[in-house]
């Protein structure tokens, strides 16, 4: 007889059941996780309305945190009862992208959680090459790792000068981690906006020097405030006015940083004598390369504080609801809620 596992499971746009599915038998190479918490992110929800070429059913989750419960044929890296986290995102290693060492963009791009089974179960499979062992973290703390790993591949973009000024819009989980690892690579003070003021007063206690919330004469305030401007203007809001606005905040020589994820098509306009003339630098940033590793060593190291950010815990059941707190951000001050699959009870 083969063993069930429960999972909450994405059949239809926008339909969440708990279902019954075997526990599946890490093959070669492959690693089985129980599940410890699985961070719920807006990609869950953009795969919940079908986005992304979601292939239903699905079980949704990337943000995986657990102990490996079976490994099989050839695993080197770990073994049983270890704690570990994943890169969620599977490469071929043989296209154009992966040749060149930008994994991420892989052509054949395979990921937990989007179009293979992912962290909303109790156990989920993953190759032993995107398993990381995460000792000294606790493993709420290691669920962070691929959010974490975005941040910390943004950053081997930027790679920001020594005592850099930085900006950051956007105060929800994804924009105090981006604050958190702008300070932990090298940035000195940091200047957060948000219109929530309780996200804003947690900014402070993470180390913002400076938060805002928005209003008319917003820029006038942060050039009253640095008046050569931003070494560094970045944000996690997606939102295309927010970076629109980014370069007339940039100092001489600055960078602006695009981290948040703008609606597919939308455009902004920005002044190319502008960006001549004073020797700006514009950089996107997408998902993680090679970089939970470092995510890790900022964690272990006490660089960067999750604690604070997780605010929700629920069940499988309460994947639903969720990610509807996802659809309304700032509301219930949710910043990341963590599924716990083996945890009943709600402790938010
Ligand atoms: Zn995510
Ligand atoms: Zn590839």
């Amino acid at each position: 007889m083969t063993r069930t596992m429960p999972a909450a499971v994405i059949t239809a746009p926008g339909q969440v059941e708990q279902r019954e599915l075997p526990v599946p038998d890490p093959g070669p190479g492959q690693v089985r996780i129980r599940v410890h918490a699985t961070g719920v992110c807006g990609t869950d929800l953009h795969l919940l309305h079908g986005h992304f070429g979601a292939q239903f059913p699905l079980v949704a989750g990337h943000e995986i945190s657990g102990t490996v419960d079976a490994v099989g044929a050839g695993v080197l890296n770990v073994r049983e009862g270890d704690p570990v986290t994943v890169d969620p995102n599977l490469y071929c290693g043989q296209c154009h992208a992966c040749q060149r060492g930008l994994f991420q963009h892989c052509e054949h791009h395979e990921a937990l959680g989007v179009t293979l089974p992912g962290g909303f179960a109790t156990h989920t499979l993953c190759p032993a090459t995107n398993v990381y062992p995460a000792h000294g973290l606790t493993l709420d703390q290691a669920a962070f790792a691929e959010p974490l790993g975005c941040v910390a591949w943004g950053m081997q973009r930027l790679r920001p000068r020594p005592g850099s000024t930085a900006l950051v819009f956007g105060a929800g989980a994804i924009g105090l981690l981006l604050m958190q690892g702008l300070q932990a690579s090298g940035c000195s003070r940091v200047t957060v906006v948000d219109p929530v003021e309780g996200r804003l007063a947690l900014a402070r206690t993470l180390g913002a020097t400076h938060t805002l919330t928005p209003h008319a004469a917003l820029r006038e305030e942060l050039l009253d405030l640095f008046p050569h401007g931003f070494d560094v203007t970045s944000e996690a809001t997606g939102v295309p006015d927010v970076v629109q606005g980014l370069p007339a905040l940039t100092a001489v020589g600055g960078s602006v940083l695009v981290f948040g994820v703008a609606p597919e098509g939308a455009t902004v306009a920005l002044s190319p004598y502008d960006l001549f003339q004073r020797d700006l630098t514009v950089l996107g940033s997408f998902a993680l390369n090679q970089t939970v590793p470092l995510a890790l060593e900022w964690l272990r190291a006490g660089r960067v504080n999750v604690d604070p950010l997780i605010t929700h815990r629920l069940p499988l059941t309460g994947v639903e609801d969720a990610l509807n707190m996802k659809a309304r951000p700032g509301l219930q001050g949710a910043q990341k809620v963590l599924i716990s699959p083996h945890a009943p009870q709600e402790t938010a």
